[in-house]
């Protein structure tokens, strides 16, 4: 056999494992934890629109980022229809890179890893967006990402009351049985709504995690109070938003973004004029603005995920692996070879030696 260069790998079996050890709810804080850290070292990240191929059904993305001392980047998806098929509306997987080799240190699923740092992010800007004390979330959009919404705004926010909406019942039906078969949820109180406008009334903070390919309008001007907090999470694509217009554009609304170049394209301000004026989340972690100036202003964190937080989340996998080594396997991506000039030799020559023999 050639001899390779072990790459750690992290499957789905793998990820489930490291959950298991180390807990969602406290996965989803320490990587809150890194992403914020990331977030306050924002000029040192080489920082780019993600590249999009759109079709008519969906979009397949690529999500570069490096520090100057790793690089990573995200493969993903986003496909509304796929789950009238039986398959995911969004998948993913991603590589952490040493830049002063180029090799791989890590190649593993983002699947699961999207919605659990999607989620740490959502709470994170929650955090300093958010009027604090809140404690009643809606979620309209109970499919895939709802769950890991739920824990991380538990988690983090204190939020101790959920009311949830989506217009497939299963689906809500779904997100209630996952979270009551939570022990460290036992406290979550849970309604489910008969629509968004009843979802929404009564919350602090309102999570917008729908699919829908279109300019969909979730939340209309009249359902959202003075002091509210937004988390828009499912408009992520041109053409693909969640919020009546005149709500981001409504006096005493604080519109945050992750990075603006590429929320002007896919976030729900792909809707306003290239001037309009929002806040950069770097900016408010490291005190250059407010996040919130009193506690009737409207916040809205327009989400669209960005590539420093799958660095984030792929730095903190590979941190994972080196403290519980029991849980790390090694997959034969790259070769190692005695003369590194010899890659026919050192690996079909050998091969081909293999099948005379055989
Ligand atoms: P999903 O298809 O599993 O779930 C979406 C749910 O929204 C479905 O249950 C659907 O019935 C519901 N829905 C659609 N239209 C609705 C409406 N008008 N009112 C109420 N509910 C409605 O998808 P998912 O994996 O949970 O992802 C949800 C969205 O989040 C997608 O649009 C995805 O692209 C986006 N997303 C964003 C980020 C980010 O970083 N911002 C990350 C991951 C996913």
């Amino acid at each position: 056999m050639v001899p390779f260069i072990g790459v750690p790998f992290i499957g789905i079996s793998d990820i489930q494992r490291l959950l298991q050890r180390v807990g969602i709810g406290a996965f989803i804080e320490r990587l809150a934890g890194e992403i914020e850290a990331d977030y306050r070292r924002w000029e040192q990240f080489e920082k780019s629109a993600r590249v999009a191929s759109h079709s008519t059904v969906g979009v397949i993305e690529l999500m570069p980022t490096s520090d100057g001392q790793q690089y990573a980047f995200k493969y993903v998806n986003g496909h509304p229809q796929n789950t009238a098929a039986g398959l995911l509306t969004v998948t993913a997987f991603g590589v952490l890179a040493d830049v002063q080799t180029g090799y791989p240190l890590l190649l593993s699923e983002l699947t699961i890893t999207t919605a659990l740092r999607t989620a740490a992010m959502s709470a994170l800007a929650a955090r300093w967006l958010a009027r604090p004390g809140g404690s009643t979330m809606a979620i309209i959009g109970n499919g895939a990402q709802s769950e890991f919404q739920a824990i991380a705004f538990h988690r983090l926010l204190g939020v101790r009351a959920l009311r949830l909406y989506d217009t497939d019942p299963a689906a809500t039906a779904k997100l209630l049985r996952n979270l009551r078969a939570m022990p460290e949820l036992r406290d979550l109180q849970l309604h489910v709504a008969t629509s968004t406008a009843d979802a929404v009334m009564c919350a602090h903070i309102v999570t917008t995690v729908t699919a829908d390919k279109r300019n969909a309008v979730i939340l209309t001007p009249s359902m959202v109070k003075p002091g509210m907090h937004l988390n828009a999470v499912g408009g992520d694509c041109p053409g693909k938003t969640e919020l009546h217009v005149d709500i981001l554009t409504r006096p005493g609304t604080r519109v945050v973004v992750e990075f603006a170049p590429q929320s002007r394209i896919e976030g729900e301000i792909q809707q306003l004029p290239a001037n309009f004026g929002v806040t950069e989340f770097a900016d408010v972690v490291s005190g250059q603005s407010i996040g919130r100036a009193d506690a009737d202003e409207v916040t809205v964190f327009d989400s669209v995920g960005f590539a420093l937080e799958d660095f984030s989340a792929l730095r903190l996998l590979h941190q994972l692996l080196q403290e519980h080594g029991d849980l790390r396997r090694t997959i034969d991506l790259v070769p190692e070879l005695t003369n590194p000039k010899d890659l026919f030799g050192g690996v079909l020559g050998t091969t081909q030696r293999l099948q005379r023999v055989a």
